[in-house]
């Protein structure tokens, strides 16, 4: 086959490096596959580009509807998904590796648009957290707000996700309304050039959203700037090289990395030969093993057994690995393809040599070359080392292939002390059934580790497992993880986003971030605010109703009525002796229930449902004879669909002295 010549795309445009064409080989037979440059870019005026035209195009929209353009982009790559399978191969990806790196991105992208639309508002500002009150008046406020980085998102991504490492920043990023510059990693960048191409082509991103930079970056970091961002992932000695550039430290460039950290598995101190937490144990490590041919930056590196088990799990494990097949990623026996590259099997092999020192390979031969010569094929390999707390390799060397080391520990505090000399990880795995252990872990270790996955008996089959690092969660961690965080849901998106403080009059906050703010001025409601359709319901259209007494009849026959005859409402002698109540006192869903009776309008209308409260508080004990009364207020609208739109009210509930009762939030479903 013919090699490709990748294009960049840069400025608007498809070009070829203009000289200097590197070789991408096949990691399955070491054909040329593909020719890659950068040479000729001019790197300023890719972000320039991304600045004055993708990021203004991105503000623009709101949240849905970047979300939408998520949706879009996730359908068009699975409508022509076989062409990146097919290319897949060539980076040594069985077909379930490129599963995870192919359908696993466009499920991030899913995810995210799902998220985005759910979670986020149809707006372009975030609000985080509830608002201050600053004065005693209530005339100056404080509130948090995310607004778009009106710069440009750098991603350098590694060579062994091409498509879900593209994939997994992108949504946050584009979410959050800014443009990317994506550099792939080289050795793998055919595959994430064709991913870029089909959403291209498919027409949904504005202008200057997405570029594409494959080969050396240049001069690119000289022209960052205070609002970039540069997401790295990859080594963790490239990272310290990007993270110490004088332009990213000079304009404090938010720089967040994720690098190859030594994950650890342990083996809960209850285990035994028999429980089924061995078992998943010895599963899970060979799985993370052999998945990618371990080229995985959230792999088991260190398996960590008691020492009573250690030979039983080193039998265990070997039985296992005896059954993986290495071979042609097409070949459907085939359970282990290839490693990226042979300099990248170069590098294993040297770094097995650096941690063998330390005890000794019980399992693989890493100087043999299974299935062919050519190609960058290497066995499963699995070291033992006895005295863990005398090596240093095994905690600090990372062999980024389809490797791992057993080793024992006394107690549990012992494994946990030894997951600790990674110096912190991405991801830990804890096999046991016992929550007390799972306990210990979290408080003597959670600091060290971006996510702590437990598994046993009753999660198993249903667990995403060790190495799957899922949207919603983060991803990323502290230490030699590289300090980053990335994608945890909408917390991802933010890392795009600046957060302000805003403090000022509530009638300001209000009107900037688009909902009600107590305090603000409100406009009384000429008709009832359940006659009007969404579009006719303003922010701060407020009615304020009749008040009712409430009776002690009335909470009798509540009581009585919904069964709920709790001593406060019903025993006069007990109610007096409680120190919150001193006497009886009206139930609190009487008082929700009255509150809607006084403020529902019953003729059908545009109100199609009532689906839920939220911040419920009950604030002050209403006593019999006593009355309330509402204000209902339009707090903030989301349309959800072109003829139906959700409501959220401010309900608050008063006394007869203006006091609090109640107060929450009601979610209606109106006809827009
Ligand atoms: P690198 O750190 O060398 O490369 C990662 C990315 O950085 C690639 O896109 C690379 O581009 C780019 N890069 C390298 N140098 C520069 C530079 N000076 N300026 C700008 N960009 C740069 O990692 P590798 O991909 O070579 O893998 C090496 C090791 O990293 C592995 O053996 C493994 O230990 C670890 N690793 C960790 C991963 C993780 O997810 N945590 C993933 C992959 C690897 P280019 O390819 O063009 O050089």
């Amino acid at each position: 086959m013919k090699p490709i010549t990748l294009q960049n795309y840069a400025e608007g445009h498809w070009v070829a490096g203009a000289g200097g064409l590197a070789e991408l080989r096949s990691a399955v037979n070491g054909d040329v596959v593909a020719l890659t440059s950068s040479q000729g870019l001019d790197f300023g005026a890719m972000l320039r580009f991304a600045r004055e035209h993708g990021g203004p195009a991105l503000r623009k929209l709101t949240f849905h509807q970047r979300a939408l353009m998520l949706k879009a982009l996730a359908e068009a790559l699975t409508a022509r998904k076989d062409e990146l399978y097919e290319l897949s191969y060539s980076t040594g990806a069985t077909k379930g590796d490129s599963w995870i790196d192919i359908d696993g991105g466009i499920g991030t992208f899913a995810v995210y648009q799902g998220k985005g639309r759910r979670e986020l508002p149809n707006d372009t500002i975030l609000i985080d957290g509830a608002v201050e009150a600053l004065s005693r008046n209530g005339t100056f406020q404080g509130l948090h707000v995310y607004t778009s980085l009106q710069g440009v998102a750098v991603h350098i991504n590694a060579f062994n996700f091409p498509v879900w490492g593209m994939l997994e920043k992108l949504a946050p990023t584009f979410l959050a309304g800014v443009p990317a510059i994506v550099k792939p990693a080289s050795a793998t960048s055919y595959l994430t050039e064709a991913a870029v191409r089909i959403m291209l082509e498919a027409n949904i991103l504005p202008k200057g959203a997405l570029q594409l930079i494959v080969g050396a970056t240049g001069d690119l970091f000289e022209h960052l700037t205070t609002q970039d961002v540069v997401s790295f992932t990859g080594s963790a000695s490239t990272a310290a090289k990007l993270r110490t550039h004088p332009v990213i430290t000079r304009e404090s460039v938010r720089f967040v990395a994720e690098q190859d950290s030594l994950n650890a598995s342990v083996l809960g101190p209850d285990a035994s030969p028999d429980s089924p937490e061995f078992d998943l144990f010895i599963k899970e490590v060979v799985r993370e093993m052999t998945v990618k041919a371990g080229q995985k930056c959230t792999a088991i590196r260190r398996g960590l057994v008691p020492a009573k088990l250690l030979d039983a799990a080193q039998d265990a494990l070997k039985a296992r690995l005896e059954k993986i097949t290495v071979g042609d990623p097409r070949d459907e026996a085939t359970k282990m393809g290839a490693l990226v590259s042979t300099s990248q099997r170069n590098d294993v092999r040297d770094k097995i040599k650096q941690i063998a020192a330390d005890g000794a390979i019980v399992y693989g031969d890493p100087n043999a070359s299974p299935f062919n010569e050519k190609g960058a094929f290497i066995s499963p390999v699995l070291l033992r080392c006895d005295k863990p707390w005398d090596a240093r390799a095994v905690h600090d060397v990372e062999a980024f292939g389809p490797v791992s080391t057993l080793m024992p520990y006394q107690d549990g505090a012992d494994a946990i002390a030894l997951a600790n000399r990674g110096k912190g990880s991405l991801v830990m795995s804890v096999f046991t059934h016992d929550t007390d252990f799972a306990g210990d872990v979290v408080h003597s270790s959670g600091s060290f580790h971006g996510r702590i996955a437990f598994i046993d008996r009753d999660s198993a089959k249903e667990s995403t497992g060790h190495g799957s690092p899922m949207p919603h969660m983060t991803h990323g961690g502290p230490g030699r993880a590289g300090g980053g965080e990335e994608m945890g849901g909408i917390r991802g998106v933010k890392h795009y986003m600046q957060r302000t403080a805003l403090q000022g009059h509530p009638r300001v906050l209000a009107a900037i971030t688009n909902r009600y703010i107590a305090g603000m001025p409100v406009q009384e409601a000429s008709e009832h605010p359940f006659r009007r359709k969404f579009h006719d319901l303003p922010i701060g259209y407020q009615l304020k109703t009749k008040s009712r007494e409430i009776t002690l009849d009335d909470i009798e026959h509540f009581a009585h009525f919904t069964g709920d005859t709790f001593y406060a409402h019903m025993d006069e002698a007990a109610a007096a002796a409680n120190p919150l109540f001193g006497g009886r006192v009206a139930h609190g869903y009487l008082i929700l229930a009255f509150a809607a009776g006084l403020f529902v309008d019953p003729d059908p209308g545009p109100v199609l449902a009532n689906y839920g409260l939220d911040n419920l508080r009950f604030v002050k004990p209403v006593k019999p004879g006593e009355a309330i009364q509402v204000a209902l207020t339009v707090k903030d609208k989301t349309l959800r669909k072109p003829d139906q739109g959700e409501v959220r009210w401010d309900v608050l509930v008063t006394n007869r002295e203006g006091e609090t009762v109640a107060a929450y939030d009601l979610l209606t479903m109106n006809a827009a």
